[in-house]
């Protein structure tokens, strides 16, 4: 089978590595892809972004199955137009992509759905808005209603912040994604992250993970796109992952089959569990997580080729088994450029990456930000790599992911170096 993966992160690296270990996969296209995933995978420098390129190169090269990567072709509808040209696609539609896109859509949908989740109002109009903060009490949790790379949430320490920010976010802060807000109450508790595979009626659990978001170590400092991640995630266990199929994962999908928005793909599902020990909805994202996805690839062990397909073509899932054998334990360790999340520099030379990967068994270095310069290896982005161990422990496979990070000899690198510390200190 021919595979195409849209998108040229870490996600979609490690999303190839694992398809190509299928038997059933004969070769993968990878549109833009990057350095690593070029091992692994044929890459055609289309952006993912560039819907028209994109159908273009799927209707020539007419792939069994298109995976879309990231949240922003789901949004702008490639999986629609690829639907209408009878490719087989990984990934919702984009009405149904309003799961992550408008956090007002999200919300409608939790509360009709009755879904577990923080109370919440949404706004077009400051005044209205800054009346409601009456509602809660410090600190207050203001979000653009539309995408903005992870920097569209503000949790507010004082009113006076939080009404400031109003202020700035319907006057335009994240262009047409803050048009609209979403004020909602603040909720204590540990986050985590679950997945779930959905052809539009049936769902099957995937795995759960954590990550780390914050910049600096002891998670300080300003939010990132993930600086590391780990699974399984202690949190949820078993009967916890049980539960948010039954309270939350299934009540989504029924709720948007009755709406006539079937979902289909991977529903990815970000909770805080309270100090009750109940889950609630943080948000929902249409896509796999990166860096979480590295992790739960890493730690797959059976076929995920098959439950795709199943989501694309609405045939069988309800046959397939959720996929049981996972290794142990997996941690990823974002390396990132000196300066990210802020501005940094391209270009500097990586080396001894082959090193990283052999130096234990179960150590894979997924590419992110990454070119390819005079036969060298250079940093092409804020996160660059993902060094991610397998192994029968959370605390092993901390370990050898960090041994391997020592290896790599990058001196205009960064990385946290207490990713897994709670996963850790539970175990
Ligand atoms: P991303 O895509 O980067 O996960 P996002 O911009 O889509 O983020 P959310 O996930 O909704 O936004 O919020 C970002 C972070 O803000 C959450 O991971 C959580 O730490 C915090 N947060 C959001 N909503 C709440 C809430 N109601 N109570 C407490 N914390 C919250």
């Amino acid at each position: 089978m021919k595979i195409l993966i849209v998108g040229g992160g870490g996600r979609e690296h490690a999303l190839a590595w694992r398809l190509n270990k299928s038997p059933k996969v004969t070769s993968i296209l990878c549109a833009p892809g990057n350095p690593g995933m070029a091992n692994v995978a044929r890459c055609i420098p289309i952006k993912a972004e560039d819907i028209d390129g994109q159908v273009r190169l799927a209707k020539d090269e007419r792939p069994h199955l298109v995976i879309i990567g990231p949240e922003v072709p789901l949004a702008m509808g490639l999986a629609d137009k690829l639907r209408m040209a009878d490719i087989p696609v990984f990934g919702p539609s984009k009405a149904a992509a309003q799961l992550e896109s408008s956090k007002g859509f999200s919300k409608d949908l939790m509360k009709a759905c009755g879904v577990p989740t923080a109370e919440y109002g949404r706004f077009t109009d400051a005044a209205e808005a800054k009346a409601f903060l009456d509602k809660f009490s410090a600190p207050y949790v203001l979000k653009a209603d539309g995408l903005a790379a992870g920097k569209g949430v503000v949790i507010a320490e004082t009113r006076e912040e939080a009404e400031s920010s109003i202020d700035d976010m319907l006057a335009g802060q994240f262009g047409e994604s803050s048009a609209e807000l979403v004020i909602e109450e603040f909720m204590h508790g540990e986050e985590a992250s679950f997945f779930a595979l959905t052809d539009g009626n049936t769902a099957v659990a995937l795995a759960g993970a954590q990550d780390h978001k914050r910049v600096g170590d002891g998670d300080t400092g300003v939010n990132t796109g993930g600086m590391g991640a780990y699974s399984p995630a202690p949190i949820l266990d078993a009967d916890m992952q049980e539960r948010v199929m039954t309270e939350i994962v299934n009540p989504t999908i029924k709720g948007m089959r009755d709406m006539g928005i079937p979902y289909t793909g991977v529903l990815y599902v970000g909770l805080m569990i309270g100090p009750d020990g109940n889950p609630r909805v943080v948000e929902y994202n249409c896509r796999f997580g990166d860096p979480e996805c590295q992790v739960i690839m890493a730690r797959l062990k059976g076929e995920i080729l098959p439950l795709m397909l199943a989501c694309a073509t609405g045939f069988d899932l309800a046959d397939c088994r959720r996929p049981e054998r996972f290794e142990d334990a997996a941690v990823c360790v974002v390396m990132a450029t000196n300066g990210y999340p802020a501005a940094y520099e391209k270009g500097s030379v990586i080396k001894r990456l082959d090193e990283a990967e052999a130096s234990a068994e179960g150590v894979v270095v997924f590419h992110a930000g990454t070119a390819e310069k005079n036969g060298e290896i250079v940093a092409a982005g804020g996160r660059v790599l993902g060094v991610t161990a397998l192994a029968d422990t959370i605390t092993d496979a901390i370990d050898k992911a960090y041994k391997a990070v020592d290896k790599v000899d990058w001196p205009e690198g960064f990385y946290r170096s207490d990713i897994g510390w709670r996963a850790k200190g539970r175990g």
